[in-house]
């Protein structure tokens, strides 16, 4: 085939690809069409890998030109396409839902990763090229910081870092890191070093500081970093797409990286913190750095099963919380046939959803689309907050951080600031848990001595099912 054909061929296999990022993406805005949007965008990227594997043409000032690959390229290509699908597949097929956002960072991380990687192979090569050389060494620090911030949340989001670790003057360090870094890296673009223990030294100064950027943050505040972590990642891809030429790369990345930063503003905003504390290093501020909440005083009541479902049955409005225990007990099933049971007796059913409630942006969303529950009845944070005071009950099930009212009244609190769902101006609070086990940010909670707050202890799955039987018998 022509080589000039073949280039064409390409262009339209990567618009096509990059067309379908940006529908897919637009689906997933939605709970309804978000699956079939994964699916679109990975059949574009699917061309897209494919054509950039068999397609080697250079478009040079004196025309088209196809570059021979030899066959033991392609060997190593698919060896390494073949191990990394089976993995990514495994992996993806066994991870529960409550392990999602510990994959989803690891995944991240590996993205990062892989522009480093593709940074540390590529210096040598545009030693005389200084645009070329801008992209390798963002993409090089970029991606490193990303790799490495993103192998630190992933041990903080499975529990093994559970303690945010801060140096004297965190964030003086953090930054003059920073500094150090970018103008390491700015001294291997214009000095025309061609040193390679340099280069794997700048590597290993962006690892450094991918780690000191993470491990400080601690309480509730992981969910912007994740998301800023993996806008980097974006970020670093598509210096690469710069590097290679490569079009839908660069559309890739740039999509990546705009989605999380917008993710970040969002989650900022969610969580009271100005970026620019992200990104400089006093992240979560000074309250975070040793308060563990109010001393708690004070009694609790339980409620057994039975007068849960009869103060249900004679409510005229139920709204639910539901958080991080809804989806380790999976009950998001029971949940949704406990409001189809109480709106058949003319109950007001409302879900109220907090933005970082569970483990992962979204992640009430998606557990509660699963078990089909009408989206209309999902109410975020600031269209539900002034409905409590009109609420009959609110039911808390395995939510913790995202009603702690310490976050408005315990400037010591390390979730100081946070906006929560201001379930205590409610007439009668439900809490369901296990225990007297704190969430995330491992705090007390004054709301469950609140007198008008009923702790309902249990599996969320076992005592929803019980309190529906209980119902049905009503
Ligand atoms: P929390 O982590 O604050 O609390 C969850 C509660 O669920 C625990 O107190 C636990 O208590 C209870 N629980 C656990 N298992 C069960 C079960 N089987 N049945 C019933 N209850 C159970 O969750 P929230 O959703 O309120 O808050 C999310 C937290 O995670 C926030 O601090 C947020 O910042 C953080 N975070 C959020 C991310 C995001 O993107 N959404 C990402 C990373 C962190 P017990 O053990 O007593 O049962």
């Amino acid at each position: 085939m022509q080589p000039e054909f073949l280039y064409s061929l390409r262009t339209i296999a990567y618009i096509i690809a990059s067309a379908t990022f940006i529908i897919g993406l637009k689906r997933m805005g939605n709970a309804k069409t978000a699956r079939n949007g994964n699916l679109i965008a990975a059949v574009g990227m699917t061309l897209a890998i494919i054509a950039s594997i068999f397609i080697h043409v250079n478009k040079t000032p004196e025309g088209y030109e196809t570059v021979e690959t030899p066959g033991f390229i392609y060997t190593l290509i698919f060896a390494a396409i073949v191990i990394g699908t089976v993995i990514g597949w495994l992996t993806a097929k066994k991870v529960q839902m409550t392990k999602m956002p510990e994959l989803v960072s690891m995944f991240n991380g590996m993205g990062g990763a892989c522009a480093a990687l593709i940074g540390l192979m590529e210096f040598h090569h545009n030693l005389n090229n200084t645009g070329a050389l801008i992209a390798i060494i963002l993409g090089l620090i970029i991606g490193s910081v990303s790799f490495s911030g993103s192998i630190i949340a992933f041990l903080k989001l499975n529990g093994t870092m559970n303690k945010p670790i801060r140096l004297p003057s965190y964030n003086i360090i953090n930054t003059v890191v920073m500094i150090g870094v970018f103008a390491f890296g700015a001294h291997m673009i214009f000095s025309g070093t061609q040193s390679t223990t340099l280069l794997y030294l700048l590597f290993a100064s962006a690892l450094v500081y991918g780690i000191l950027f993470t491990i400080p943050i601690g309480g509730a505040d992981m969910p912007v970093v994740i998301s800023l972590l993996n806008s980097f990642t974006g970020l670093a891809a598509a210096f690469g797409g710069f590097l290679y030429d490569n079009k839908v790369m660069l559309t890739g990345g740039i999509l990546v990286g705009s989605a999380g930063t917008l993710l970040t503003l969002v989650m900022c905003k969610a969580m009271n913190r100005p970026l620019s504390n992200v990104i400089f290093g006093a992240f979560g501020g000074d309250s975070a750095a040793g308060g563990n909440g109010p001393d708690v005083k004070g009694s609790i009541k339980d409620m057994s099963v039975a007068d849960v479902a009869v103060l249900l049955n004679y409510s005229k409005k139920v709204v639910i919380v539901p958080g991080y225990g809804l989806a380790v007990a999976q009950a998001q099933h029971i949940i949704h046939e406990l409001e189809v049971l109480l709106e058949e007796r003319g109950v007001e059913v409302k879900y109220a959803i907090h933005p970082v409630a569970g483990r992962m942006p979204g992640h009430m969303n998606v557990l509660l689309a699963e078990s089909n529950v009408d989206y209309g009845k999902l109410v975020e944070m600031d269209d539900i907050n002034p409905e409590f005071e009109q609420t009959d009950v609110v039911l808390v099930v395995g939510a913790n951080d995202v009603v702690n009212p310490a976050a408005k009244t315990d400037p010591s609190s390390p979730i100081y600031g946070m906006p929560i769902l201001e379930v205590d101006k409610a007439k009668h609070i439900i809490v369901n848990k296990r225990s007297m086990n704190a969430g995330y940010a491992g705090i007390d909670n004054l709301l469950f001595y609140d007198p008008k707050t009923s702790m309902l202890f249990g599996d969320a799955k076992k005592v929803l099912t019980e309190v529906v039987a209980e119902l049905k018998t009503m």
